[in-house]
């Protein structure tokens, strides 16, 4: 049988994950509270993030990224998640759903102008799916781009919500699912463009009041009479719902990685705690009730690390891997809450508190069963790749 683990240990990727782990522990993690408690995006961390190299990851070198396999790229957001999960959305967002899908779907001209300036982390790219009333049902859209023949131009109405890295000093545009007519079928016809965030018309304001990921940025779009030249358009007319699910089949690597990191992260703070914490006259890892929660997390760790880079692996070798990345991102996201919470637990009355960083894993784990497709969904998707 064909082995599916060769991805797991070679030094290239060790070295690779060792200066991703120094930056996260050295840079980030001495912020990363103040951050959440001010919900403050910041600027200088997304720079650093860029001259380390940890956007434009995936993409070719001749565009100006870094032509990462998704084995390498989700240990990258994987080490990021262990420390803090606002850092590591920022760069699995831009990363999956913002450079992604210029790369795969854009015009040679399209890739030319766009990918070297979101590959250096001084230009950020959001994917804009969601609306008001169309979360996961992603066909519900109500944003329309209607064709002006006389200008030569779409214009595009309507509004959109939660776009990661989309409301941003430094973003330099949005990918944006809109209705441009019906099909045969009478079904809404659904097409993709490129809109750049100084477009006259398009307002972009950022959400505050999250419970996680609050040193991430997340933007409200409105598009009032934006309009945009034939050029804008990703892919071709009507390709645009199969391109943003395709999309997010790729995404839900980098959430599952999102969730591994996080998991271990809240594993290793746990591990460290309980060894010097002492009730009863000795530290609480010998208490055999805490002992088995910590290995019962390992193990967990375990199966999502198997799971996820296995997806990742399929992925990377053009092997079909969208059932199995639907798989990473629900069960990594349910093993991560699992850990916050035995970790939290673990921490007792002090892990309750904001100077504890396994307070705010519990809170960013939550993210995780409700982006890129909820936990219900990605069961949803499981089971129509299994034919029911
Ligand atoms: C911080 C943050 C960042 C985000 N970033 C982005 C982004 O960058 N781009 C983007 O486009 N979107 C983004 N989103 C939106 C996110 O993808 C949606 O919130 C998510 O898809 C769910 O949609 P909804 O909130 O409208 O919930 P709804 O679709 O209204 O679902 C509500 C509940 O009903 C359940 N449900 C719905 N339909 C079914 C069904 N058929 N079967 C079973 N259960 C069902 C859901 O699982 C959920 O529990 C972001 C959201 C957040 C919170």
């Amino acid at each position: 049988m064909e082995a599916y683990i060769p991805w797991d240990e070679n030094s290239e990727l060790d070295l690779l994950r060792q200066a991703v782990r120094e930056f996260a522990r050295g840079e980030i993690a001495p912020q990363a509270q103040d951050l959440d408690e001010r919900e403050h995006f910041s600027l200088e961390l997304t720079a650093k993030m860029g001259e380390l190299g940890l956007f434009g990851t995936i993409v070719d070198p001749k565009y100006g990224g870094q032509g990462m396999d998704y084995v390498s790229y989700c240990a990258v957001v994987e080490e990021l998640a262990q420390v803090d999960g606002s850092h590591a959305a920022t760069v699995a967002a831009h990363n999956s759903l913002g450079a992604a899908p210029i790369y795969y779907y854009g015009t040679e001209a399209q890739k030319k102008i766009y990918l070297p300036q979101l590959s250096d982390g001084k230009g950020l790219w959001g994917f804009g799916l969601t609306e008001a009333d169309a979360g996961s049902d992603a066909q519900a859209s109500k944003t329309t781009a209607k064709w002006d023949a006389q200008a030569q131009e779409w214009v595009i109405h309507g509004s959109k919500i939660w776009i990661t890295n989309s409301a941003a000093e430094i973003t330099k545009g949005i990918t944006v699912q809109a209705v441009t007519g019906k099909t045969e079928n009478g079904r809404p016809e659904l097409s993709c463009f490129l809109v750049e965030a100084s477009a006259p018309g398009l307002k972009r304001v950022p959400m505050h009041g999250k419970m996680m990921w609050r040193a991430s940025n997340t933007g409200e779009l409105y598009f009032d009479n934006v309009r945009v030249k034939d050029s804008a358009m990703l892919g071709k007319r009507g390709e645009g719902f199969r391109i943003m699910m395709e999309t997010l089949d790729n995404g839900r690597l980098s959430i599952g990685a999102m969730g591994l990191g996080l998991a271990k992260g809240a594993l290793e703070l746990t591990r460290a705690y309980a060894l010097e914490r002492k009730t009863f006259g000795k530290p609480i890892a010998k208490h055999q009730a805490v002992a088995f929660k910590i290995a019962e997390m390992a193990m967990r760790i375990e199966a999502a690390h198997n799971l996820l880079y296995k997806a990742c692996w399929m992925k990377q070798t053009g092997k079909p891997f969208e059932k199995l990345a639907a798989m990473a991102k629900l069960y990594a996201s349910e093993v991560a809450e699992y850990c916050a919470r035995e970790g939290q637990q673990t921490f007792g009355g002090y892990g309750l508190m904001k100077e504890y960083p396994i307070e705010r894993h519990y809170r960013d784990a939550a993210l995780l069963r409700i982006g890129e497709g909820t936990s219900e969904i990605q069961r949803l998707v499981i089971s129509r790749h299994i034919g029911l």
